[in-house]
């Protein structure tokens, strides 16, 4: 049978995107006798011709304030300089956003994206669909994906793009399981069968709606590609991967900013770069490329028993019964590492595993109770347990092994179908005027507690991380270039900043490069300058950071205007920064309607810039 062709862009920044798609690849062609070919977005003119493309499905996240990621410029600039408003005029289109509500332009690349193919003329086929990490991106992607390939085969058959399949005979995207009375799980037989559940107590391994329940939609099984022997080998050869160009970087300063007082502490650090290019701007971040906490690593090799195959070399390859068209060996694991090695530096073991994981996990239970409360979390009628129980509470793979200890996944599923681990962003603090060689980031450290499903006691990975290695340790680093967190040309346009915790981090890189500029740039007039911070602590003795430079940058007229909040201060009456705006709300609303002032604001994106967002929304309208 002759299979159908249709053109996979992705655009992807943390390698979602690309996982979906190359999904969707192998789906496509296992199951619907489509050829889908999945390039990056990039490889436009390379590998795929826009003008030569009847059908184009796109898929993409965004990145910084809604850009495009790293490997999606190109293609956005390429049309967006288009011109010629028939160009896409011939191609049948769709677009899968991924995004976070968390954040402002939620999915703004791909809707970007989205409205550019139609003012270019391409007509889409198919609703595109915003997928929203913040309540789960399967609740999205599923049902989209079930109607994708019906409209597919629809457009596909209308353009005449082969002829040869028949549409009749292909199976259906979700496989319905269907359980027969012998495998019909009771609540009684669930308790009695093992003591490992615990009942309605434990909502990971238990809910009474879905034991209930005789048919589940499970996901599509992810097809395995790779080949993989552990080889045993006295030397440790972990050579790291090449294709990405990190700058190098040393530890040379860690010092805790907050007092023993404080709630949560906040470390400050310096990086001395190394003589490679690194630029970088106020404003800017940089990414620091971190491993996964040791301990951890050590628990999952004992869990999945493994420890004694730790330091065995991976030998990874496409397997020989590969089917899948989009096999490739994972780019993030090096040609020569240990399982150790892959599983420390490589690979996040730390994000909850999404729905095609938990589905793999349901051929390595062996335990009848176990499997068939697998197949609930990962079946689409589970969906809203996944996100509550999962997702919401961040579990992790080995939580979620220790919660089905009956499970026992091969090697290969974790290499191949976990994600990369990723750098972390974080503001860099530090001017270029004061010293082009260091930059200076602060972090909070974060502890989660074992509760709630989580199994054990963890900190943020890369903070953990920059807690435990030696001063002098060798750090990789990449920039994020800030494309609207600027300071402006104009130095007398008014300044709002507003930044609790650790989210004042850029504001006191702004003012020192302003402090700076002071004396390296001629004619620069301090009197000029409109700067407002709006800081919020939650006890000014105990976690007020930066306040001696803060002070500092008052007393030499760099910073005109400084208001602090104090969230745990009784008696205090400015709680958080918003009712240090509220009692400055007049002056505000003129900075912003009269003198055109930029307001910046970095921090708890979840909850505090939506409500920093709001309030400034009913300052304007009260002062209008
Ligand atoms: P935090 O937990 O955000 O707390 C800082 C202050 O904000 C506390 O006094 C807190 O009060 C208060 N707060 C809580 N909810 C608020 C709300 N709805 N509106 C206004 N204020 C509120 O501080 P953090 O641990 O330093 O975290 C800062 C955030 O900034 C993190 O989300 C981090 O990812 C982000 N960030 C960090 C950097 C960096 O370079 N490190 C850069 C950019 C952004 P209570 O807790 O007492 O209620």
């Amino acid at each position: 049978m002759k299979k159908w062709r249709v053109l996979l862009g992705f655009g992807s920044e943390t390698g979602q995107s690309k996982s979906i798609a190359q999904g969707m690849v192998d789906i496509a062609s296992d199951q619907h006798q489509i050829c889908a070919e999945v390039f990056d977005l990039d490889e436009v003119d390379k590998q795929f011709k826009l003008e030569e493309e009847p059908i184009m499905v796109i898929v993409t996240s965004s990145t910084g304030d809604g850009e495009p990621p790293s490997n999606a410029s190109k293609f956005w600039r390429k049309i967006r300089r288009e011109k010629n408003p028939q160009y896409l005029s011939h191609m049948k289109y769709t677009v899968l956003g991924l995004g976070d509500t968390n954040y402002s332009n939620f999915c703004n690349c791909g809707r970007v994206l989205d409205r550019r193919f139609e003012e270019l003329g391409a007509t889409r086929f198919y609703p595109s669909a915003w997928a929203d990490d913040a309540v789960g991106l399967d609740l999205t992607i599923e049902p989209w994906l079930e109607g994708l390939w019906p409209a597919l085969k629809e457009t596909l058959s209308k353009i005449g793009n082969p002829t040869e399949a028949s549409i009749n005979n292909l199976s259906e995207s979700v496989t319905q399981l269907n359980l027969t009375s012998e495998n019909k799980p009771t609540v009684e037989r669930q308790i009695s069968s093992s003591n490992k559940f615990k009942s309605d107590i434990d909502n990971i391994t238990y809910s009474s709606n879905l034991a209930e329940l005789t048919i589940l939609t499970l996901p599509p099984k992810p097809q395995h590609s790779l080949l993989i022997n552990l080889i045993e080998s006295s030397e440790d050869k972990n050579l790291p991967s090449s294709d990405i160009h990190y700058h190098h970087s040393i530890l040379t300063r860690r010092e805790c900013l907050t007092n023993t007082d404080a709630i949560k502490s906040v470390m400050s650090v310096d990086l001395q770069l190394s003589e490679d290019e690194f630029m970088f701007e106020a404003g800017d971040a940089v990414k620091i490329v971190c491993a996964n906490d040791d301990n951890e690593v050590h628990l999952l090799l004992k869990r999945l028993g493994w420890l004694d195959k730790a330091s065995h070399q991976l030998d990874i390859s496409i397997s020989p019964d590969n089917t899948k068209k989009s096999a490739k060996i994972p780019a993030h694991i090096p040609p020569l590492c240990s399982l150790q090695y892959a599983l420390t530096n490589c690979i996040d073991i730390r994000l909850s595993p999404r729905k095609n994981i938990l589905r793999l996990f349901v051929d390595c239970t062996s335990d009848e109770d176990e499997k068939r409360r697998l197949e609930e979390l990962c079946s689409k009628e589970g969906s809203e347990i996944y996100i509550k129980y999962i997702l919401e509470e961040h579990l992790s793979i080995l939580d979620i092994l220790n919660h089905f200890p009956s499970c026992k996944p091969d090697i290969a599923i974790l290499i191949e179908f976990l994600p990369a681990l990723m750098p972390r962003f974080y503001s860099i603090c530090s001017s270029p005027l004061d010293d082009t060689r260091r930059i200076t980031f602060v972090y909070s450290v974060l502890k989660f507690e074992p509760l709630n499903g989580r199994t054990y006691e963890r900190f943020g990975v890369c903070t953990n991380w920059l807690n435990k290695i030696d001063i002098g340790t060798k750090v990789s680093i990449q920039t994020r270039i800030s494309q609207h967190f600027r300071l402006p040309l104009t130095l007398d346009t008014p300044l709002i900043m507003i930044g609790p915790g650790t989210g004042v981090a850029p504001f006191i890189g702004f003012l020192e490069h302003l402090n700076l500029s002071l004396k390296s740039i001629d004619g620069f007039d301090v009197n000029n300058l409109n700067t407002w911070l709006f800081y919020g602590c939650r006890h000014r003795q105990h976690d007020f950071l930066f306040e001696e430079q803060i002070q500092m940058y008052q007393q030499m007229n760099v910073l005109k205007h400084f208001f602090i909040a104090a969230s745990r201060e009784e008696n205090y009456p400015f709680r958080y920064v918003q009712d240090q705006l509220k009692a400055n709300g007049n002056e505000l609303a003129n900075l912003i309607y009269n003198r055109n002032a930029i307001i910046y604001v970095c921090g708890d994106i979840k909850v505090m810039v939506r409500d920093v967002r709001e309030t400034i929304a009913h300052l304007l309208q009260e002062h209008f």
